[in-house]
């Protein structure tokens, strides 16, 4: 990375290096440790315009890693010249600065530490950090960003730092330090929290594990389905080898049918939310958890359905690039001189794949548009309703359209008993349950009379909110159901 890089600071509107109206700025920090982080948060720290002193156990090896703005000393010096000190050191390591804690008292330390596992330790390191340094303020916060992340420059990185300690005005100057350095600190509250922002970078993927457990499940399902379909049944019953087909057609029928159900997963949770807002009459009962969990989980689904989609258009263009395609073209060109026939054109069959790829393409462009403004640097430039329009009007036409795709990729094969290899029935039908079931549900709740009703709840309309009330005294004012005053 460039050093003109390095100089600017990582938010483009700030420009608040050397600024000396800014507090944060031009004051000395000091770094307990010279390793990568410590080298890494040096340099940032230098870039930003502040003095940065060193303590490192062994100063002259580790003096030429820093640059030289930097003052590289013995622990005990770098922490006499500094009131906030971030001790990049392991946890493990945090007993050998015992010795430190005279010169340490009344100062703030910054604990960047993260662990290995989960839950590692009973209280988290800031905690334990605070408890061999009592007379010190501990704040927890920088360990969600990286080394490489610091020095990254103006454009990569995430920007977010989280900040927790018991002591307000200590985190006011870590989160000013912070955003001198052109990160966003986020006050996570008390000490308490540390322990939740030092787990938080050993998640992996949390938001995407139940989608991802979906999307492999339903390949798992349609990939034996269409193995038994394409490759065994022609081997069972006609001693026919077709393990080539495995690496790419049948992985080719798999992809769309997973694509096509996950999107209508998407819609579904919002069906199902809609039947519970008009079976309850009101839109402030709480949802069952699972339910939740879907509704929370829809982009990553989508995201997931796109992957899919996207895989199988490049699977479908490969097609023709096949050998075994190739002999068979030739072999059927070769029938067709033997049974002198000039002409097998058949318009049906041609239209029938003019449309179903032309509806194909279409379904996934606007796959590609919903997955695009689902990335929340695009999603933020939407307003609420620009926003709305495109992942619930467009993404439901593009259910429909994926639909279509399949039925013209279907046309009358359901109708075809040749079609039913040991009595089962072509791929394609069954992926169509769901999808037309969500599209039915969004037809029947476009009824003027349903909309209206869903409308109302949406809006706050509750069924007999009145009779709940009244009912206990037993006037017998109102009968029960609605009451005139919120029909
Ligand atoms: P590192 O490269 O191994 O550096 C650790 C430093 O600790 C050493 O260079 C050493 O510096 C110092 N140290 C002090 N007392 C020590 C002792 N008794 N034994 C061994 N070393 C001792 O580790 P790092 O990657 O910079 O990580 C430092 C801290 O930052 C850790 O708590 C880590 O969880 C946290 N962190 C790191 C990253 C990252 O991307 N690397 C990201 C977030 C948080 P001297 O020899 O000069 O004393």
């Amino acid at each position: 990375m460039s050093r003109g890089d390095m100089a600017k600071p990582l938010l483009g509107h700030r420009s608040l290096e050397g600024d000396p109206s800014t507090p944060a700025a031009g004051r000395t920090i000091g770094v307990l440790g010279s390793g990568d982080f410590a080298r890494s948060l040096a340099i940032r720290l230098v870039c930003s315009g502040f003095k940065v002193v060193v303590g490192s156990r062994n100063p002259k090896r580790k003096a030429g890693l820093f640059p030289s703005a930097a003052e590289v000393t013995f622990q005990a010096e770098a922490v006499k010249k500094t009131d906030v000190i971030f001790v990049a050191v392991f946890r493990e390591h945090y007993s050998t600065l015992c010795d430190l804690a005279d010169v340490l008292a009344g100062k703030i330390l910054v604990d960047v530490s993260n662990n290995t596992e989960i839950n590692h330790h009973k209280e988290s390191n800031a905690e334990y950090l605070a408890s061999l340094f009592p007379a010190s303020t501990v704040v927890k916060g920088f360990n969600v960003v990286s080394a490489w992340t610091l020095q990254s420059g103006a454009r990569d990185g995430n920007k977010q730092v989280l900040i927790c300690s018991n002591n307000q005005e200590a985190k006011r100057t870590v989160a000013e330090i912070a955003q001198v350095m052109g990160f966003t600190p986020v006050d996570m509250g008390c000490m308490s929290s540390a322990r939740e922002i030092e787990n938080i970078p050993l998640h992996l993927l949390p938001a995407w594990k139940i989608p991802i457990f979906l999307a492999l499940g339903l390949f798992l399902c349609f990939f034996t389905y269409n193995l038994i379909r394409q490759v065994i049944h022609p081997y069972v019953r006609e001693q026919k080898n077709k393990l080539y087909k495995i690496p790419i057609e049948v992985v080719n029928t798999t992809l769309p049918c997973v694509a096509y159900v996950m999107l209508s997963l998407v819609y579904l949770p919002g069906v199902l939310a809609a039947c519970s807002q008009l079976y309850y009459g009101t839109k402030y009962r709480r949802f069952p958890d699972w339910l939740d969990q879907w509704l929370q989980h829809r982009k990553q689904i989508g995201l997931l359905s796109f992957f899919c989609a996207a895989l199988h258009a490049v699977y479908s263009l490969c097609l023709p690039m096949r050998r075994s395609h190739r002999y068979q073209l030739i072999e059927t060109a070769v029938k067709q001189a033997v049974e002198k026939k000039m002409n097998i054109w058949v318009e049906e069959e041609v239209w029938r794949m003019e449309i179903y790829i032309s509806v194909g393409i279409i379904a996934l462009g606007l796959m590609s548009l919903l997955a695009i403004t689902s990335l929340p640097s695009i999603a933020n430039s939407l307003n609420w309703r620009e926003f709305s329009f495109i992942q619930s009007t467009l993404g439901f036409i593009a259910l429909v359209i994926s639909t279509l795709h399949t039925l013209t990729y279907g046309w009358s094969r359901a109708f075809d008993e040749n079609q039913y290899k040991f009595y089962l029935p072509p791929t394609y039908t069954l992926t169509l349950l769901v999808p037309c079931t969500v599209i039915l549900a969004k037809v029947i709740f476009s009824l003027p009379c349903i909309q209206q009703r869903l409308l109302r709840i949406r809006r706050g309309w509750e069924k007999g909110r009145y009779v709940k009330f009244i009912l206990p005294s037993a006037t017998g004012e109102f009968s029960s159901g609605e009451t005139s005053s919120n029909v």
